[in-house]
């Protein structure tokens, strides 16, 4: 699908020259493609199949509108925080499709979690089992839980964003997993529902997705010949995306690797997908500043930065920048950098541009853990978010105003 292109020489979204959004709503902007959001939950949840719920992890990037969108098209949601509980909840997210992951879910967390009746929590640690057992059982209820495994398994991704090797703080050890069942089980507030793993992000690689889903298969098996029968399995999310030259699984492919793990299974599954719903689906428009050349380097500035788009400080993540009209003139190499004062402040290195001050770029592949991750580092208000379909343009997020950053602090001796 080709949601962003040129159309003689100029950068679109969808039907839209994208110069029109960045002049009616300035820059550093966000954008997003609705046909791209929706193709793409579409073709997760066409090849998944209908004994498979597609959770959307909110965390990704958690507008509203988008989330809205996702929940009108049938998707579940998988969830972090309180915060985004609440935030599904205003977007009409069904609380019976969500599941609640994450290594350090607060007691008021998890009282919110159990309130909202959700699907399901999905549990990190021995302690936090107790802890929800006891919270479930203060409030006269039982939680809906299941395991998350840590598989041991190597993702093969970048190592802050692999979360399923034994060194990793996320999971639970297979080896222990057996056993907590077992005494989980016993407890009258606890509803064992499942089994679930997350074993990394930006995955390119199906080898490592299927011998997880292997891994938490064998345990279901063990865990029903023990006479506990669990009623789904969370295969957790981390489908890829391209963002340079990578070839990322295809919706089909990933089905296919899932159903070999699990053949001849009946019971429920449930996908976490993030940045595969939404990566691509979204770019962050800015424009040059100065062009500015060191000697031995041309920087091209430009106003937006790390706060604005932080992987590439982050993880040194490669992003494409596009200009939104393309010139004849000769390329140089430059670094794309920010006003933030990092010297980790970049966008991109060493990318041959033909810019100058005034023009506009896009950076591509922006739509996941792009605003998602955005801060008002250097007191910068953070920018807003459209989303386009057709020839149409929708302000889901305005640009924060400067005293909105310190709304909430004391000023003394004023
Ligand atoms: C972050 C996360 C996801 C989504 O990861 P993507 O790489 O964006 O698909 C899914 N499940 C859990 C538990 C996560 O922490």
């Amino acid at each position: 699908m080709n949601t962003f292109h040129y159309r003689n020489h100029a950068l679109y979204g969808e039907d839209l020259p994208l110069q029109e959004i960045a002049e009616r709503y300035g820059t550093p902007c966000y954008v997003y493609s609705e046909a791209a959001l929706r193709e793409r939950y579409h073709s997760f949840s066409t090849a998944l199949g209908g004994n498979t719920q597609v959770c959307y992890a909110v965390k990704a990037n958690s507008n509203l509108s988008i989330l809205r969108l996702f929940a009108e098209m049938g998707a579940g949601f998988d969830i972090v925080s309180a915060g985004e509980l609440e935030r599904v909840l205003r977007a009409g997210g069904d609380a019976g499709k969500i599941v609640f992951s994450g290594v350090g879910k607060s007691s008021v967390e998890i009282r919110a979690a159990l309130n909202a009746a959700i699907s399901c929590l999905n549990v990190e640690s021995a302690a936090e089992l107790w802890r929800i057992a006891d919270i479930a059982a203060d409030m006269g209820k039982r939680a809906p839980v299941a395991l998350r495994v840590n598989p041991d398994v190597d993702p093969g991704t970048h190592h802050y964003i692999a979360t399923g090797l034994k060194e990793s703080k996320f999971g639970i050890p297979m080896e222990q997993a057996r056993d907590l069942y077992l005494q989980a089980a016993q407890h009258p507030a606890l509803e064992l529902k499942g089994i679930a793993c997350h074993i990394g992000s930006q995955l390119l690689d199906l080898t490592p997705l299927g011998e997880a889903a292997a891994r938490v298969r064998a345990l279901y098996d063990e865990l029903a010949a023990d006479g506990i029968a669990l009623q789904h399995l969370d295969l957790g999310g981390g489908v890829g995306i391209c963002y340079h030259d990578e070839t990322p699984p295809n919706p089909a492919d990933y089905a296919w690797t899932l159903e070999q793990a699990l053949q001849g299974l009946e019971v429920r599954r449930v996908v976490e997908l993030g940045r595969a719903l939404v990566g691509n689906a979204g770019v962050l428009l800015t424009r040059v500043e100065y062009l500015k050349d060191n000697g031995s380097k041309q920087f091209c500035v430009v106003d937006a930065a790390m706060n604005d788009l932080l992987r590439p400080a982050l993880y040194g993540a490669w992003h494409d920048i596009l200009p939104l009209h393309q010139s004849a003139e000769a390329t140089q190499p430059m670094d794309i950098v920010g006003p933030v004062c990092e010297s980790g402040d970049f966008l991109a290195k060493d990318r041959p541009l033909a810019a100058k001050a005034g023009d506009l770029l896009a950076v591509m592949s922006a739509g996941a853990y792009g605003f998602a991750m955005s801060s008002n580092y250097n007191s910068r208000p953070r920018p807003p978010e459209v989303l386009i379909g057709g020839h149409q343009h929708r302000l889901i997020r305005r640009r924060e105003r400067l005293d909105e950053q310190w709304a909430l602090e004391e000023n003394p001796g004023r």
